[in-house]
């Protein structure tokens, strides 16, 4: 790279984790171009639970922007309750302390997205896929698929880029460990019975127990219904989880009963997710990594949206002053690293162990759910659940 490159900042992937980091580097008088090879609103497979934590993440970047995304997105489901149901069929009701809404993905994330248009000076290139990340001692350089569009420059990277991220493929050599990685899949129903379209539900199994099927509203009479499992119980079990589901509807006591008249609106989709829970290298020279790219997703409950933008902001944070004093070299980012460590990785190896201990152990789940009708035991196994 020999001419001085074109902006300081290049965010790959305009998800969560991208889009929370250029709303976070608004205000710093930096050059930020944020690349996506998706035309948005596009789909992501998830489970469109959109975490407190994520909303209380924006919140605390800009109250007003937190207002506008509540303001504008429809169609949502404001949810509040869940109902979690045991391997043995026993049910325990929860009130989550923070308020949250699910919303399909399509929607959610083309908001954010919004935001980003609206509130910040980003240059926003979509279809723009990457293939290829060179880092050098003058910059970082992404290639694109498409040889005709020029590569672009920039001093540092923040890579955003998803589960199958390819900057982390190229800057890390990461590889999938399936004792770390879920394997999930999702269709969207209506009509389903018994729903009142404020609750999630979670349904734990007695004969998959690393992962649990859920179902979602996500406004306007629409579910998202999902079933997931760690990768490697998958593959132990040599479950094809995509025939498993619509099985599961059918013969499941109580789902079949529920799922007798609904309407499956969508084809089943599967995504993978990669866990937290262990140390991985999430900056080197000239880049950080963040969201799903950096592996953030919680081992337990499955959420990443949070983490997500969570990570994003702090990168720009870490960015802000690397380029405030010209300095992109491995050990200045690791502070970024470590931040990720106290904040949000410290807590996914928790929820890595708890998820460990029970998943081969059906009947301590019963028992936790049986402990839990003590309001002070449940009190505390909220906490320990997060
Ligand atoms: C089935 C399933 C259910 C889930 N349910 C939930 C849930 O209910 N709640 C929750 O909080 N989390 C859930 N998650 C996890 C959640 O989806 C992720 O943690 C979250 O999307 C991470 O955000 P991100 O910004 O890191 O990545 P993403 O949202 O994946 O965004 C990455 C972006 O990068 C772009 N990109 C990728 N590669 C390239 C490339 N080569 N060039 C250019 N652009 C590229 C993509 O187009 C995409 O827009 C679920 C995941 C799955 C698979």
């Amino acid at each position: 790279m020999e001419t001085p490159p074109d902006y300081d900042v290049a965010i790959l992937g305009a998800g969560p984790a991208g889009a929370a980091c250029a709303l976070a580097l608004h205000g710093h008088g930096l050059r930020v171009v944020m690349v996506d090879k998706a035309m948005f609103p596009r789909d992501k497979v998830c489970g469109d639970a959109i975490p407190g934590l994520a909303l209380k993440a924006l919140r605390q970047l800009n109250p007003a922007w937190h207002a506008e995304l509540l303001a504008t997105l429809t169609p949502r489901a404001d949810t509040r309750d869940s109902r979690v149901v045991a391997p043995n069929g026993r049910e325990l009701r929860i009130r989550w302390q923070l308020p949250t809404f699910n919303s399909a993905r399509l929607h959610f994330d083309d908001h954010l997205l919004n935001l980003v248009r609206r509130r910040t000076n980003t240059e926003i290139r979509e279809s723009y896929a990457v293939r290829d990340v060179h880092t050098t001692a003058a910059g970082v350089q992404l290639l694109p698929t498409d040889s005709s569009v020029a590569p672009i420059t920039a001093r540092v990277l923040v890579a955003c880029d998803g589960a199958n991220s390819v900057a982390a493929r190229c800057l890390t050599q990461r590889t999938i460990d399936k004792a770390y990685h879920c394997a999930a899949v999702r269709a969207y129903y209506s009509g389903i019975a018994e729903v009142d379209g404020t609750t999630t539900e979670f349904f734990f199994l007695h004969e998959y127990m690393a992962g649990y099927c859920w179902i979602f509203p996500v406004g306007n009479g629409v579910y998202n219904v999902g079933f997931g499992m760690l990768s490697e119980a998958v593959a132990r079990q040599r479950v094809d989880l995509k025939k498993m589901l619509p099985q599961l509807l059918a013969t499941h006591p109580e789902l079949a009963r529920r799922f007798a008249g609904a309407q499956q609106l969508s084809e089943v989709e599967g995504f993978g997710l990669p866990l937290g829970g262990r140390p991985r290298p999430l900056v080197g020279e000239r880049y950080l990594l963040c969201g799903d790219a950096a592996s953030l997703i919680d081992p337990l409950q499955g959420h990443g949206i949070d983490t997500a933008m969570q990570s994003g902001i702090l990168a720009a944070q870490q960015v802000v002053r690397s380029c405030q004093q010209n300095n992109f070299n491995h050990a200045f980012l690791a502070d970024y690293e470590q931040q990720i460590h106290h904040k949000i990785s410290r807590k996914l190896a928790r929820s890595y162990r708890l998820m460990r201990l029970v998943a081969p152990r059906p009947w301590l789940m019963n028992v936790g759910f049986a402990l839990a009708r003590q309001p002070l035991l449940k009190r505390w196994l909220l906490r320990v659940a997060g």
